[in-house]
């Protein structure tokens, strides 16, 4: 039975079973740039040319394999800009009997390809996405019966089912599960971190970039310099460089923020890993042999293996098991529009300014960045949820929604109520100006709590916290919280709420 094999712009493996079991004599693997998806929000330029780059080198190589390959340019005429308009022009075109896709990353979309399934006189058949480390099944059968979904528990199932860093007798290596306690320091003064990889662009990067100027220059963000790995041999390579170079302190410096660094010591492998380029389960065998052989510590490879084996399935999974009505939530009923300085405007604080503009320049910024400045003043502010939501994903070159909606709406912002993170992630400008230089290059105190120096971020935490006392003074997790509230005089308590609306007006204002 021929078959048209659909292939998704961030399905770009090898090893899907849909191409595992090609029959290369019939099938026919479709790829299309479709303009709805480059525009659904209005994603970075980078991130635009990232993909499409990508898929354009993939389907060179199927084709250098011998597959039969209908590559769809964004720029052919016939181009109907939808995934749906393409497979149906594939279908008068192909005439195959069937038709076989992989589950997509976002909701919206497989919804979109289950129609396929009533639209179409053959039959689509959808595929599990075998990249993945946990089945929607395994992980529906984990959190069943469960009152609290919480990912460390999830983690240590997923170490004993690959057997990461786990010793004969069934152990943790080292006796641990989580070596937390040994990460996270703050940035050592003049620290410097060693240079990293620039791919050298091919000409079918170059000519993606000029159509990608020439389409959506008007998106936020810089397509130059772009030096991405568009294969996978590429993004080995940079994992490999990862591994030898700054995996040893990937832990220590996991938190810090450097002003001018926006890499630290993280691996960059996000937008490679969610496009398909590199898989996880190789990810966190390289690191483990790392460890093995001493090329790295413990507490470093134990990290990063959690971020991966841990973290990244526990995110799809709940992703997975709540929608579409976790998209729908907004429990700290969060609506104030996204100020402009998200977007680029001018601020004074030196830590969103700094965080937009590595965004801005990579489509990247770290954990981090995106936890603790821009996600935690989104949390402080009562910021809207749904255009938070979309910034995120139009912003990273590595947002899809799958990844990206736990990440902002429940762990940033809290607005799951408590699904995925225990307790907000609300910190003041004291936890910045531990964890970074920023706060040194501002126009605001992080020691001040009134006055026109004050950081935005104290009076607004506290304001935050007052706000939703009604949820939090009993969580068990911020034991200190509303005993230190409590403490201070009336007065002080008037000043600072006082304090906090005068930022936000500010901020309405765009002098924030
Ligand atoms: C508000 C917010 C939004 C985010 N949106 C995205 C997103 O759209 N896409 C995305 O891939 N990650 C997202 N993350 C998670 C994380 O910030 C990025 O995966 C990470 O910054 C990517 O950089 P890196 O490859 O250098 O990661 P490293 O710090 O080197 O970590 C290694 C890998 O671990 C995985 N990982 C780490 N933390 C997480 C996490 N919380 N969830 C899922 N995977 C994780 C990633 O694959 C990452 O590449 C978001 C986090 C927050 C707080
Ligand atoms: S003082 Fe406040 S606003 Fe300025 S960088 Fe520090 S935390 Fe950010």
């Amino acid at each position: 039975m021929s078959s048209l094999r659909v292939i998704l712009g961030d399905q770009l493996s090898q090893s899907l079973t849909s191409l595992q079991e090609i029959d290369k004599t019939h099938d026919t693997v479709m790829l299309c740039e479709v303009m709805e998806e480059a525009t659904y929000v209005p994603h970075h330029p980078k991130k635009i040319a990232f993909l499409f780059s990508a898929m354009r080198h993939f389907a060179d190589m199927l084709h250098h394999d011998g597959v039969c390959v209908r590559y769809i340019k964004l720029d052919d005429p016939q181009n109907t800009g939808s995934f749906t308009g393409e497979v149906m022009r594939a279908i008068h075109a192909v005439q195959p009997q069937r038709i076989v896709v992989h589950e997509a990353g976002e909701y919206r979309v497989n919804e979109m390809m289950k129609e396929w399934q009533r639209c179409f006189a053959i039959p689509v058949d959808i595929l599990p996405d075998n990249r993945f480390l946990a089945t929607h099944e395994e992980f529906a059968a984990w959190i069943k019966d469960k009152k609290q979904f919480r990912m460390e528990f999830f983690y240590r199932e997923m170490r004993k089912k690959y057997g990461i860093l786990i010793e004969p007798d069934g152990s943790p290596t080292g006796g641990e599960w989580n070596y937390d306690k040994e990460n996270r320091k703050p940035p050592k003064s003049g620290m410097t971190v060693p240079k990293r990889i620039r791919h050298a662009q091919s000409s079918i990067t170059r000519e993606v970039l000029t159509l990608v100027h020439a389409r959506f220059s008007h998106h936020f963000g810089t397509l130059e310099p772009f030096h991405y790995a568009v294969t996978r041999a590429q993004a080995l390579m940079e994992f490999e460089h990862f591994i030898q170079n700054l995996l040893p302190h990937f832990g220590d410096y996991q938190d810090a923020m450097v002003a001018r660094e926006p890499y630290l010591y993280h691996s960059l492998i996000s937008s490679y890993l969610n496009a398909g380029l590199l898989l996880p389960l190789e990810l966190c065998q390289k690191v483990e042999d790392a460890y093995r052989t001493g090329a790295a510590p413990l507490n470093a490879v134990e990290g990063f293996i959690r971020q991966i084996l841990g973290w990244r399935e526990y995110i799809r999974g709940m992703y997975w098991q709540f929608m579409p009505e976790y998209g729908t939530r907004n429990y700290l009923n969060a609506t104030r529009p996204l100020p402009d300085f998200y977007w680029g405007a001018q601020t004074h604080m030196f830590c969103i300014a700094e965080t937009v503009r590595h965004t801005r320049e990579h489509a990247y910024s770290h954990h981090i960045q995106r936890l603790m400045v821009t996600g935690n003043f989104a949390l402080l502010a009562g910021l809207d949820v749904t255009e938070v939501q979309a910034w995120y994903l139009a912003v990273y070159s590595d947002a899809y929604e799958w990844v990206e909606m736990p990440n902002t709406l429940g762990m940033a912002l809290y607005g799951d109520g408590g699904a995925v993170a225990s307790k907000p992630y609300a910190a003041s400008g004291k936890y910045i100006h531990r964890m970074s230089n920023y706060c040194e290059k501002c126009r605001y105190d992080p020691e001040q709590m009134t006055g026109e120096k004050a950081c935005p971020f104290n009076a607004l935490y506290w304001d935050f916290m007052v706000r939703h006392e009604s949820i939090f003074r009993g969580n068990q997790r911020m034991p200190y919280v509303f005993s230190t509230w409590d403490k201070f005089a009336p007065e002080k308590q008037r000043a600072i709420r006082a304090q906090a609306q005068m930022s936000l007006q500010k901020m309405q204002e765009g002098v924030l």
